[in-house]
């Protein structure tokens, strides 16, 4: 992706200006929006150093359950995402996010979540989600 590309997570603004800071660890994000826009996009870039950045932003207290093989999604292409909610409070922040794909050029999909996060330490980290998968 180039740096003046649209972002892929759908925000309409420069890949500089949006997830691309964070995606190479120049900035983390202030907000759980921007985490969720940053991991969506880590998602559909879908590079080694992209699953290694889904890895390092989620919770020490959940991430022992991540399977590497969860973060690949071999045959995945994302095709958007939709931020329905997103509020903080304190340390706590939830987020409501529609994102679709298809598999090998199927039908789209859409991964409906409701998600959790706690700011760690000064940083946003994701926490838990509850998830919805329906076609489109
Ligand atoms: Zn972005």
């Amino acid at each position: 992706m180039n740096k003046n590309d649209s972002c892929i997570c759908c925000s309409g603004r420069p890949y500089s200006k949006c997830c691309e800071p964070y995606l190479n660890y120049k900035a983390n994000p202030k907000t759980v929006r921007q985490l969720v826009r940053s991991r969506y996009a880590a998602y559909a870039l879908g590079q080694a150093k992209h699953r290694e950045y889904l890895v390092n932003t989620w919770h020490p207290a959940t991430a022992q359950n991540v399977r590497m093989a969860d973060l690949i999604a071999e045959g995945h292409k994302w095709t958007g995402l939709e931020i329905v909610k997103a509020t903080q409070k304190g340390d706590l922040g939830r987020v409501e996010f529609k994102a679709t794909y298809s598999v090998d050029d199927g039908p789209e999909q859409i991964h409906q979540e409701k998600s959790a996060f706690h700011r760690h330490k000064g940083i946003w980290l994701y926490l838990e989600g509850e998830v919805n998968e329906s076609e489109a």
